[in-house]
């Protein structure tokens, strides 16, 4: 078998009993880049000679007997929205085109501990502010299954670089959906952690009080792996959660035991795609196969949910997006030394940021302006609170939830970029994890006719990651969706 198919967990086998080493399985990963990526172009930037370098120190101190930690020489990809010192952090934008970082994030830190061969950092919507990638301000990436069609966004590089074996392990990040999203449109696995269980520094800040790093890969057994890796407490993101990170690698192979599931009503409703509710339909059989009891739950509130989420998000990113005025970050508009502070700081902002991010800026702005902070923002905020509370009310009858992950199958390029509030409804089903900071995961469940991935949501109470990555990885001992390949 060609070694860049196997997952991470088969390759760490390998290389743990000596039938492999970091060089092979980085070079196998290389080469599949090399063929595949300028097709696809999930990457912004990665570095073979880098990458080589480092498989060959792991392997070194490996032979030395060192401890070479749990990722030890396996391939990860980067989101572009992460720092790290040793390349530019772009977070897809002009305006940080050339951006240097002085430190890594934390989450980088972490898998440069773990052993991980960080290879390159993949395309994504500017800022994290979109669903299809196509809001780069570099290039689109494509949807490994159909060239025609978005692999997602706003992880679109960190999900289409995994289906198509090209690593097997990436991190992205998730603001309103941006990583179960692209999961789902790649047919991979992606994990929307609890908020605060992965620590957000050195995170690009899109909207800070949604923000979460995950993991992505092609089965649960590697998502957990990663998201052991990952996750734990940060003096340095002050919304850390600090309480001890289960080992969910074991956590996983625990029994499933008497699993209540509820179906999210809402979810099945108007605008869902009849092949995408057909096949999460059949996902729901297979956990009643299972033993799962399987109820109808209701999320009364949801409705508003896009809505909220693009208020607070934009309210948020109105703010963090404040300090790309040519002064203090990468980009300043060219021929400014003559112009007054205002100039320059208008000329920067309208040369540096795309539209998609401006209409973001415009959207916040106005929404927390002195006449319409009470009508939006603080309206926004409540019914957040009520979108969370409908969550809680459903986990006090049920241990998990089930629906799907999006409306639609991916969509062609182009089909959405006119008309802002179609993509935004894409995130229909997405925003209300993040509103409530709760859990959720995006999980292969089939295919369309015409063959596109298909995935499934669970969501769970805060800090139910191994519930929700049991019930997951029992799905895909029963299953072989993820084994498909483009
Ligand atoms: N698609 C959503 C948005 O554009 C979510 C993005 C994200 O999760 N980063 O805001």
């Amino acid at each position: 078998m060609v070694l860049s198919k196997n997952t991470a967990v088969q390759l760490l086998e390998m290389l743990r009993q000596g039938a492999s080493n970091s060089r092979e399985v980085t070079a196998a990963f290389v080469d599949a880049i090399e063929v595949n990526d300028p097709k696809i172009r999930s990457f912004v930037r990665w570095d073979k000679k880098s990458a080589l370098q480092t498989a060959d120190n792991i392997d070194v101190a490996r032979d030395a007997g060192e401890n070479i930690g749990p990722l030890g020489g396996l391939p990860v990809a980067i989101k572009d929205v992460l720092c790290t010192t040793d390349d530019v952090t772009s977070c897809g934008s002009k305006m940080l085109a050339e951006y240097r970082s002085p430190y890594d994030a934390t989450v980088v830190r972490r898998l440069k501990e773990a052993g991980a061969v960080l290879i390159g950092k993949t395309n994504m919507d500017e800022f994290a502010m979109g669903c299809s990638t196509e809001n780069s301000a570099f290039h689109p990436t494509l949807n490994p299954w159909d060239h025609e069609r978005i692999p997602g966004g706003s992880s679109g590089g960190a999900a289409a670089c995994v289906a198509a074996n090209m690593v097997p392990l990436s991190i992205g990040s998730d603001t309103g959906g941006s990583i179960r999203q692209p999961a789902c449109h790649c047919g991979v696995v992606g994990l929307k952690p609890t908020y605060g269980r992965v620590s957000r520094f050195g995170l690009v800040a899109f909207g800070s009080s949604l923000d979460c790093v995950g993991p992505m890969g092609r089965t649960v057994e590697d998502v957990a792996l990663l998201l052991s890796v990952i996750a734990g407490n940060d003096p340095a993101d002050a919304t850390s959660i600090d309480q001890e990170v289960p080992d969910y690698q074991s956590e996983i192979k625990k029994d499933l035991g008497a699993l209540r599931i509820g179906v999210v009503e809402e979810h099945f409703g108007e605008g869902i795609d009849t092949e995408v509710k057909k096949n999460v339909e059949n996902a729901i059989g297979v956990f009643k196969e299972m033993g799962a009891t399987v109820q109808s739950v209701t999320l009364p509130h949801s409705r508003y949910a896009i809505a909220a989420y693009y208020i607070i998000a934009s309210s948020e990113a109105s703010s963090n997006l404040a300090r790309y005025d040519g002064a203090h970050y990468g980009f300043r508009a060219e021929n400014s030394s003559n112009a007054s502070l205002d100039e320059m700081y208008c000329d920067t902002r309208q040369q540096g940021f795309g539209p998609e991010v401006k209409r973001r800026i415009m959207l916040g702005t106005y929404a927390l302006s002195a006449g319409y902070y009470d009508a939006y923002y603080l309206k926004a905020l409540r019914v957040r609170r009520l979108i969370a509370n409908d969550f809680k009310k459903a986990f006090e009858d049920v241990d998990l939830l089930i629906g799907p992950v999006t409306p639609t199958p991916a969509f062609r390029l182009g089909e959405k970029t006119e008309d802002p509030l179609a993509m935004y409804l894409e995130d229909s089903y997405t925003v209300g994890a993040n509103l409530s900071g709760i859990p959720a995961l995006s999980l292969p469940c089939g295919f369309t006719d015409g063959g596109l991935p298909i995935g499934v949501q669970l969501q769970g109470p805060a800090l139910a990651e191994p519930q929700l990555l049991r019930a997951a990885h029992a799905y895909q001992q029963r299953t072989d969706w993820h084994h498909k390949t483009p």
